[in-house]
């Protein structure tokens, strides 16, 4: 079912996912799609495929925890260092199984890790890596930040990772209040930028989206506190939105997968109901809106097409949430020339579903109608 595709491979007669009726031959070349032309009308019904098949780009997650295999860290520490290679293993597989062919690990993987799991277990998930977050042991001024950004980039990690609010496990009233100082935060983004690499921001929201902004980060995390001002600002200046709005529904589920204590639940559901403002506020200052899970462990990993529901529930249209997982995603990525979408010489990621995802009711059906998952040229 998953499939690395160097070798050619053709799909005649397919439809691409959003484009409705109209059919297309599809040619795949050295892993990258070769050419795609627009079917020729046929009168005689036996020149139809046997059954119809919908391509589209592979799904793009921007905010996943591949290494993490406890929703408590010190859970992880229990367990057998071979034990948590392999459900690694099977956390790249769920992953790439349903649909996912780029992964940004949002912290805690390593890329000589990713690049292990990948070869040894025979998963071409294409993963960006960010390493170990900053947070708030980090905040000790800037030239521990220049120590600790010097092991990021030595690991050969392409992301920097700032934890720059509280998460679930804040209070409250304490949520919003900054990890760094501003000249902390303001450092770390400059120092990342001027060694090449990117910027993400876990941030709920508060005065932390303004340091975002006018640090020029690639991408804000969570953000469910945004406000409409600042849904402006971000758009203005072209600073990306991941708002990750399954994750906190799950949480807010007392009875869910996770099975989180009452607090827990509590916090996560405030977050959960201040969503939809949020992204009404992204969506209508035009901010670039991109998919991601934070899904970490092995009851998630593998239904992280549950975002596109989630992000249709809180406003987004069919066509916007399948933008915000394949185009949008591979733009923030820094890929968009390259990933994201079905055009010649772009490599060859793809999903092959046998009914229309536009016409699937939830991710659970759109799950089950996975014919096979393409991975084409590496980079
Ligand atoms: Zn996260």
């Amino acid at each position: 079912m998953m499939k690395k595709v160097p070798q050619d491979q053709t799909f005649n007669r397919v439809y691409i996912t959003g484009i409705k009726d109209k059919r297309f031959d599809i040619s795949i070349r050295d892993g990258r799609f070769d050419s795609i032309v627009e079917s020729n009308p046929v009168s005689d019904e036996e020149a139809l495929p046997c059954r119809d098949l919908w391509i589209s780009p592979g799904i793009i997650d921007l905010h996943t925890h591949l290494a993490w295999t406890d929703f408590d860290h010190a859970d992880q520490l229990k367990r057998e260092p071979q034990e948590i290679e392999e459900m690694q293993a099977r956390a790249f597989e769920a992953t790439l199984r349903t649909g996912v062919t780029t992964a940004r690990d949002a912290g805690g993987l390593l890329p000589g890790t990713a690049q292990h799991l990948v070869q040894t277990y025979h998963v071409p998930l294409r993963v960006h890596t960010s390493s170990e977050m900053l947070g708030a042991a980090d905040a000790k001024g800037t030239i521990h930040l220049e120590r600790r950004l010097k092991q990021i980039y030595d690991t050969g990690a392409g992301w920097v990772k700032i934890m720059a609010t509280g998460g679930l496990g804040a209070p409250t009233e304490k949520v919003l209040d900054p990890v760094f100082s501003e000249e902390e935060f303001s450092f770390i983004v400059r120092h990342a930028h001027e060694h090449g690499k990117r910027v993400l921001v876990h941030t709920w929201g508060g005065t932390t989206v303004d340091w975002s902004v006018d640090a020029g980060v690639e991408s804000i995390e969570h953000g469910m506190f945004l406000t409409g001002e600042q849904a402006g600002r971000l758009a203005e200046s072209g600073v990306a939105f991941v708002p990750t709005t399954s994750i906190y529904r799950i949480a807010a589920d007392p009875k869910g997968v996770l099975a989180l204590n009452p607090i827990i639940c509590d916090r996560a559901a405030r977050a959960a109901e201040a969503h939809p403002k949020a992204i009404a506020y992204a969506k209508r200052a035009g901010v670039q809106i991109g998919f991601g899970t934070d899904y970490a462990t092995p009851a998630l990993h593998g239904y992280n097409l549950q975002e596109l529901d989630t992000l249709r529930d809180y406003g987004l249209t069919r066509a916007e949430a399948w933008q915000a997982a394949t185009g949008n995603a591979a733009e923030i990525l820094g890929w968009g020339h390259q990933l994201g979408r079905i055009a010649e010489g772009y490599m060859a990621d793809a999903v092959i579903f046998d009914a229309d995802p536009y016409q699937s009711n939830d991710a659970e059906s759109l799950r089950k109608h996975i014919v096979s998952v393409l991975t084409g040229a590496r980079e």
